[in-house]
């Protein structure tokens, strides 16, 4: 599995299709690293549930020694499955993402062009919306159009599940 984490926002990925949000930060001693057996101190704990109802608790953890991170596996019962070590990190940056949820919060990062112009143009005016794809690709954009599109945000995500981070 394909895992990639955000250490300043405590974000972990997986496959590029889950996006998991931090359940706590809470710091712990949670196991020996892998490479040189010294103490794995958390960094935030998450919970997965699959496409296929299968869920998982897992904690990302830090070598307080070698600062190599892991991401450490359990089932839903806290029975420890594996340890995998985490290579790829980014930074989630949030003006340009969208976060959609679905009915189980699987949540997935999309642009503001994969999502149905019908859905769009339901809540947003046109110039609400020229203003939203303009501020999302870094363009210029008239604020004032901006400024009444976000006060429709918590609306359009009310009505399609669909949160806008823009
Ligand atoms: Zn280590």
């Amino acid at each position: 599995m394909y895992q990639e984490y955000d250490y300043k926002n405590r974000i972990l990925i997986l496959d590029k299709f889950y996006f998991l949000t931090p359940t706590s930060t809470e710091i712990n001693e949670t196991g020996t690293c892998i490479s040189c057996t010294m103490g794995l101190e958390s960094l935030s704990y998450h919970e997965l549930t699959k496409s296929d109802g299968s869920s998982y608790n897992i904690i990302v953890a830090r070598c307080v020694s070698c600062s190599l991170i892991f991401s450490i596996w359990h089932d839903s019962l806290w029975d420890w499955i594996e340890d995998y070590q985490i290579d790829e990190f980014f930074e989630y940056v949030k003006s340009k993402g969208i976060e959609e949820y679905d009915e189980k919060q699987k949540v997935s990062i999309k642009k503001i062009d994969e999502i149905s112009k019908k859905r769009l143009y339901f809540v947003f005016s046109p110039k609400e919306l020229e203003a939203l794809q303009a501020k999302s690709k870094g363009e210029k954009y008239i604020r004032q159009n901006l400024y009444r599109a976000r006060q429709k945000y918590s609306l359009f995500e009310e009505l399609f599940g669909i949160k806008i981070l823009i």
